[in-house]
């Protein structure tokens, strides 16, 4: 197991995101602005970054194993100058781990110099990579997201725009991708809109500089304005000419990331033109209202169940209190001793506050429930502070299925709630009740009347077809 999963999976057992994009036209500063946004887009992937930049004449790219603030010193940014560029964090969700598979891609082919970075999981990318490599194509990596650029090479199309437009149709699955060439950048969106991307505008005094990003808190952090996303189908080009908007293919059926508003999103951004601050709310508070219980105290597991802890707080009466310490300073070097100090891993990075647990029936509300083994550990930390009750809520439905949409899941064998009842759930972690948010009040949570999300998670319905299921599941990391 890499070293990552030292520490990013204890003692959270999430799903675990996938990637953050960025793009920049027209700043005399794009590769700075890159930096910047990728520092706001961390917590989507924390295995490497990269940027490429552009000065209408030729691309400069970097990229390397780990965090932005350690790869991105000011050397590095001198290196990458322009006023285009794209940037992207990744932790893999197809390919292996090696730099040979971070991003951006960038390579000199017949279109001119391109680079390319992608959030999303092309669910036909072995097909599509068969039949490129049957053909004579060379693959350096084995990412999904190399194969956009060899269509992109191959197509007999004369400009990159419809060149880009054949490619972009024969993918399948889940992508938002930036591409930048020598003198524009170009996002697109498949056709489910699986995947968030924002556009945002900055008024500068020689004109508009356009920004795109995974999510909007990309923005605030350069002063960029959120003035809508790229849509589902829709290729937007930032060039000499502006912004031009154009759909590459009629929208499919909608199916938008749910576990974006649940778990993977900051609160402080909009995605999919929503606060993920409100949805979360909304989640706690429907909870409270389906699943109520008398108690003394909410307390959420930091921080991603906070924003449900305060709605469950909110329409319940009960007070919010953080009844958990989280310790953000953990290096990625740790390396659990062992089995036999128990709950070490849960330890090092939450601490209960025994002053505000010590004879309390506490509400413990979290955002999902994965393999169940970290629930069980906090809830005997709880306890283990003086807590004379303890009660979880959890603000999503059970997770049942694994994701195929650019999202690291376990498999369905290691999901505790497609092979348990909540009441054997609830033994295992040993609290005195357990409940979830139902589907219908997460539908009513992100406000979609017109069922615009994908929930496969937790139905196992997907909303495209999925072939070569097996190979699907064998090529996702670390299985
Ligand atoms: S299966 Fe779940 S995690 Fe994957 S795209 Fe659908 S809602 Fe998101």
């Amino acid at each position: 197991m890499p070293d990552h999963d030292q520490t990013e999976h204890l003692p959270f057992d999430k799903f675990r995101e996938e990637c953050g994009v960025f793009a920049v036209y027209g700043h005399p500063e794009a590769g700075n602005l890159a930096h910047l946004g990728l520092h706001a887009l961390q917590h989507r992937g924390q295995e490497s970054a990269g940027i490429a930049a552009s000065d209408g004449k030729d691309v400069y790219c970097h990229k390397s194993m780990g965090h932005v603030a350690d790869i991105f010193t000011a050397g590095v940014l001198n290196m990458l100058p322009g006023h285009m560029a794209i940037g992207h964090t990744r932790y893999s969700t197809a390919g292996d781990t090696a730099i040979l598979n971070a991003q951006p891609f960038s390579v000199a082919c017949n279109k001119g110099r391109i680079a390319v970075a992608h959030n999303g999981n092309i669910t036909n990318a072995m097909e599509l990579r068969r039949d490129l490599e049957d053909h004579g194509s060379i693959f350096q990596a084995s990412s999904d997201t190399e194969v956009v650029l060899h269509l992109v090479a191959k197509s007999d199309q004369k400009t990159l725009e419809s060149a880009l437009r054949e490619a972009l149709l024969a993918l399948e699955g889940a992508f938002s991708l930036v591409f930048l060439a020598a003198d524009r950048v170009i996002v697109a969106r498949d056709r489910h809109g699986f995947r968030p991307l924002a556009i945002g505008r900055m008024n500068l005094s020689s004109g508009p500089a356009y920004v795109f990003a995974s999510e909007t808190c990309a923005f605030d952090l350069i002063d960029a304005h959120y003035i809508g996303d790229v849509e589902p189908g829709e290729m937007v080009i930032a060039g000499p000419e502006g912004l031009t908007r154009q759909f590459y293919a009629p929208p499919g059926r909608n199916a938008q990331c749910v576990f974006e508003h649940v778990y993977f999103s900051r609160p402080d951004s909009i995605v999919f033109g929503r606060s993920v601050q409100a949805s979360r709310e909304k989640m706690g508070q429907m909870l409270s209202m389906e699943m109520p219980v008398a108690a003394d105290v909410v307390v959420p597991i930091p921080d991603s169940g906070v924003a449900a802890a305060l709605g469950y707080a909110t329409a319940s009466g009960i007070p919010f209190r953080h009844g958990l310490i989280r310790n953000h300073y953990i290096g990625r070097t740790f390396i659990e001793p062992s089995q036999a100090i128990r709950d070490f891993g849960v330890r090092l990075k939450l601490n209960p506050v025994r002053e505000l647990l010590q004879g309390k029936s506490v509400v413990l509300v979290d955002d999902s429930l994965v393999r169940g083994t970290t629930s069980q550990k906090i809830v005997r930390m709880v306890r283990g502070a003086g807590a004379k009750e303890v009660h979880v809520r959890i603000s999503c439905p059970p997770t049942v299925s694994p994701c195929f949409y650019g999202v690291d899941t376990p498999t369905k064998r290691e999901l505790i709630a497609a092979n348990q009842s909540i009441e054997e759930i609830r033994q295992f972690i040993d609290c005195d009740t357990l409940a979830y948010l139902s589907l219908e009040n997460l539908h009513k949570a992100v406000a979609d009347g017109d069922s615009k999300y994908c929930y496969a998670c937790y139905t196992g319905k997907y909303p495209t077809e999925l072939v070569n299921i097996d190979e699907l599941m064998a090529s996702r990391p670390n299985r």
